[in-house]
């Protein structure tokens, strides 16, 4: 089988369509290279080699050893110089690239096939010795540590020793019999390591090093990566060996990355970083201070230096026609890396290019409005999650606030935490429930699992690409990076710009948008919903099939559902009604008192309550159907608990503290979540329901007469298992529904139903629809009862699971479709079978979630409902369920 693939002269083996198997970076090489875009040649061994390897005790299939060496033969040719040749020596990297990218999660080797005879070769062809030694000592350098795992320290220890034997200060400030005297240096250093010496080999160099990229695929910052961003194990990664291009062999070479619109606003401009006279990562490592490409980026970001377009005005030009045909053939924005040498241009680099959640929508609407794509791949194009990163709050501009210095704008939104300093000290404090601020030099690979649970991420080094801004703008948090005046003391533990200090713990805020750096908290306020959001909204309602409702029970949830384009309330709980101070005593009478005399006489209490409740709700909601659930929690939820609570309810009461005591004695329970909850309540004492339903039909009446609005109530009812609940219950609700009718002379249209969230209802589903007009799928508390796993505790074992792949995700953030589905599912039929046009729907913290969306699409429910500030993102899941 083939197990190689080349590219280069513009031709390739591999297409763009081929990621799978050679990796994205592997398959754009190819694509590019096709396209007749300058790539230096090289080949691509594919994933499938980084599987054998993985399974068969790092091994390689058979026939492997022949492709890599006619595949090494191939870009000989092209690049016109041989592998381990002392005259003309080809030199080559070695990149990894897997199916999705993986930024920084893979080590990649410069320089490779360089040795003690090479060298002399290459010095050579340059005509520049201090060049051949500083790419040769690099080249020891990466490899030593990437290849052969020598400490990177070891590497700078030697550095610094060799500048305080010269008594320089910086790397420009070494010659090339410094770099030369280094090279033996490090080759010593490894050998001492190693107990074996750095090879000179280039075809053992080469072997290495493809070994190294394979086995990377398992070490702890990959799988860490992987994990978090839902990457299976399975993909493997592809090596890519490639001819070198350098970009430090002189003021006529550059290197850079560049980006086809603006990452960060979404904007149809150019945008990039370059350094002249420098290597592969200077850029993205954010060692010097990059330039930007145009004038426009200059400015934006009030830099001094000069630009590309200024200086290398016709590579400019050739670096803009690469951008114009790479975007038209991806019809995607893409992030390029590039290298000049000795004034010719080449592309190492392309892929779509990471973009904060603005920048991702106004693309997305922009290229759509010129033509490049339709409505249904904008829409597709917006990931739920990012939309998420929108919706958040920003910073209040009327604030007042103490900005301490301003660094580079690096991945929008604003957050507050307290300041750490290591990315183990973030997880640490996130862990004891604190929020906080990540602030760093810089970042590397190994802190993303604490800039993940940041708040926030600043950085006093680096650029728009550095680590830092990528992963951060990937992750969705804010970040500040590159501000320069800030001098971090990590042992102090405290960081000090413009003669203040901030240490450990003292609260900063971030504005990612601007590049503050904020002392204090700030205030925040909600984010614009028109212009393209609105646009793209439109176009996501044009193509959703599935309602979106949200759960919202006071008039300020109710009115940001309804911003956030909610088509009506899914979940209106209306315990979540009884916990003001004025009524919760009242509350707290009803379920405490002796017989029934005693509960009406406080249900008499909260009936104007209650009322006032629904006939804003429905006022807000303008004839949108609400469903309002009757009472479902665990009575204990309610009980007083301070002497003092107990004296005012024994007041209210008209009773003895001693009564009330042994009152909460006898609701004492065991296991509240399965004990008297739901519609328990209403079996055992049917007065609360009849009140609940008054109030709601005197309401609806009330709506309706004052605003002319159709009010349609559905009346739904928590926790039921058996026809008969449901039967007993719906007649005292129709009963109320009659009485407040025949005394109002006037009548609304309501429907009764029934959460589903015990598996025994989801089995009798088919008589239960007998009585219920609509299901609801309680699915927090299917998932519960289903897996019967406590919500509030499973957290610390469901870790566990997760990392030992029982559950993959969570199953009560996104819908356990293999188990707590297939009863959806199953109740979803039976209930239909019965009652053909019964409404379905489901509520909880699933509503929101973009892969249980999905599922209810693909059975075909009526609506989700969610949070409300979730509710866009629903109505994305939702259209791109049914692309
Ligand atoms: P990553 O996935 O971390 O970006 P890359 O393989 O893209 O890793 O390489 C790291 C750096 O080395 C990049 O700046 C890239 O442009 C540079 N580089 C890789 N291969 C070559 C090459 N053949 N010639 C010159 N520079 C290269
Ligand atoms: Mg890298
Ligand atoms: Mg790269």
């Amino acid at each position: 089988s083939k197990w190689v693939y080349t590219f280069g002269d513009g031709k390739a083996e591999g297409r763009a369509d081929m990621k799978n198997l050679l990796g994205g970076k592997g398959a754009n090489l190819a694509e590019m290279s096709s396209l007749g875009v300058p790539v230096p040649a090289g080949f691509t061994i594919t994933t499938e080699v980084c599987t054998h390897f993985t399974q068969n005790d790092r091994t390689y299939p058979a026939g492997l050893e022949e492709q890599v060496a006619d595949g090494v033969a191939q870009v000989e040719k092209v690049m016109g110089a041989r592998f381990g040749d002392p005259d003309n020596p080809l030199l080559v990297s070695v990149r990894s690239g897997a199916r999705a990218s993986m930024p920084g999660m893979m080590d990649t080797v410069l320089n490779l096939g360089l040795n003690d005879t090479t060298v002399k070769g290459l010095i050579r062809q340059s005509n520049d010795e201090r060049f051949a030694y500083d790419s040769y000592r690099r080249f020891v350098q990466m490899y030593g540590d990437v290849v052969l795992g020598v400490e990177h320290h070891h590497f700078e220890e030697l550095i610094q020793d060799l500048k305080d034997d010269r008594g320089v200060d910086l790397d420009t400030d070494l010659s090339a019999d410094d770099w030369k005297d280094l090279v033996s240096r490090f080759k010593a250093r490894v050998e001492e390591e190693l107990g074996r010496p750095f090879p000179e080999d280039p075809q053992e160099q080469l072997w290495g090093a493809i070994g190294a990229v394979f086995g990377s695929w398992m070490n702890n910052r990959a799988v860490t990566y992987r994990r978090l961003h839902d990457i299976p194990a399975e993909w493997g990664t592809a090596v890519n060996v490639q001819a070198m291009v350098f970009g430090n062999m002189g003021e006529d070479c550059a290197t850079g990355v560049c980006f086809t619109r603006d990452p960060s606003t979404g904007e149809n401009v150019f945008y990039g970083e370059y350094l002249v006279n420098a290597q592969g990562e200077d850029v993205v490592a954010g060692i010097r201070t990059p330039q930007h490409l145009t004038i426009h980026g200059k400015q934006l970001h009030g830099s001094d230096l000069p630009a590309m377009e200024e200086t290398m005005p016709e590579l400019f030009n050739g670096l803009c026609d690469v951008r114009a045909k790479l975007e038209a053939h991806y019809k995607d924005m893409q992030d390029m890396e590039f290298t000049i040498q000795s004034g010719k241009l080449w592309m190492l680099q392309t892929r779509t290019g990471k973009r904060t959640s603005k920048a991702s929508l106004k693309i997305a609407v922009d290229m759509c409005r010129e033509g490049l794509i339709s409505e249904t791949e904008a829409v597709d194009r917006i990931d739920p999650a990012q939309l998420d990163q929108l919706l958040h709050p920003m910073l209040d501009p009327e604030a007042e606030k103490d900005v301490l210095t301003k660094g580079l704008p690096a991945s929008p939104g604003a957050a507050s935490g307290k300041v750490v300093f290591s990315a183990d000290e973030a997880e640490d404090w996130v862990k004891r429930g604190e929020k906080v601020i990540l602030v760093r030099v810089e970042t590397s690979p190994e802190d993303i699992g604490g800039m993940h649970c940041s708040e926030g991420i600043l950085t006093t080094r680096g650029g728009m690409t550095s680590h830092a801004a990528v992963v951060a703008r990937g992750m969705g948090r804010p970040c500040v990076a590159g501000a320069g005046d800030i001098r971090v003391d990590y042992k102090a533990k405290t960081f000090t710009v413009r003669g203040r200090t901030v240490g450990e713990g003292d609260v900063i805020t971030l504005d990612g948008s601007k590049g503050e750096v904020i002392l204090g908290s700030v205030a925040t306020i909600q984010p614009e919903l028109t212009g393209d959001f609105a646009t793209l909204m439109e176009w996501v309602d044009g193509i959703r099939r599935l309602r979106v409702r949200a759960n919202a029970e006071t008039p300020e949830d109710a009115a940001t559902a309804r911003k956030f384009g909610a088509e009506g309330i899914g979940l209106c709980r209306t315990e979540h009604m009884f916990f003001d101070p004025k009524r919760i005593i009242h509350m707290r009478q009803m379920i405490l008192a002796d017989d029934e005399a005693g509960r009406r006489k406080a249900l008499d209490k909260l009936l104007p309550y209650q009322r006032q409740d629904f006939v804003e709700l429905f006022e807000i909601m303008q004839g949108l159907p609400v469903t309002v659930r009757l009472l479902d929690p665990p009575l204990h939820e309610f009980l007083p608990a301070t002497d003092e609570e107990i004296d005012d309810v024994a007041q209210a009461a008209e009773v003895s503290p001693e009564t009330i005591r042994a009152a909460i004695t006898r609701l004492h329970e065991t296991n509240p979540m399965l004990g008297w909850r739901g519609c328990r309540l209403g079996v055992s004492f049917p007065e609360i329901y009849e009140m609940q339903a008054r109030a709601i039909f005197e309401a609806a009446v009330q709506v309706h007469k004052d605003t002319g609005e159709t009010v349609v109530p559905e009346v739904m009812i928590p926790l039921v298992s058996s026809k008969k609940e449901v039967d007993l219950l719906r007649a005292v609700i129709d009963t109320a529904a009659k009485e407040v009718f025949d005394a109002t002379g006037a009548s609304v249209d309501y429907i009764v139903g029934t959460m589903i969230e015990l598996p025994r209802a989801a089995l009798r589903a088919a008589e239960i629809a007998e009585t219920a007009h609509f299901f609801s799928f309680g699915t927090n508390d299917l998932t519960q009862t289903t897996l019967g796993m406590s919500r509030d505790d499973s957290g610390p074992f469901l870790q566990y699971y997760r990392e030992k792949g029982i559950y993959e995700k969570d199953p009560f953030a996104s819908l356990d479709i293999n188990g707590v589905g297939e009863l959806v599912e199953l109740a979803a039929e039976r209930g239909r079978k019965t009652r053909p046009d019964i409404k379905l729907g489901i509520c909880g913290e699933h509503g929101g979630d973009p892969a249980s969306i999905g599922f209810c699409e693909k059975n075909k429910l009526d609506y989700v409902s969610c949070s409300p500030f979730r509710v866009p993102i629903a109505r994305l899941a939702a259209a791109q369920a049914v692309l």
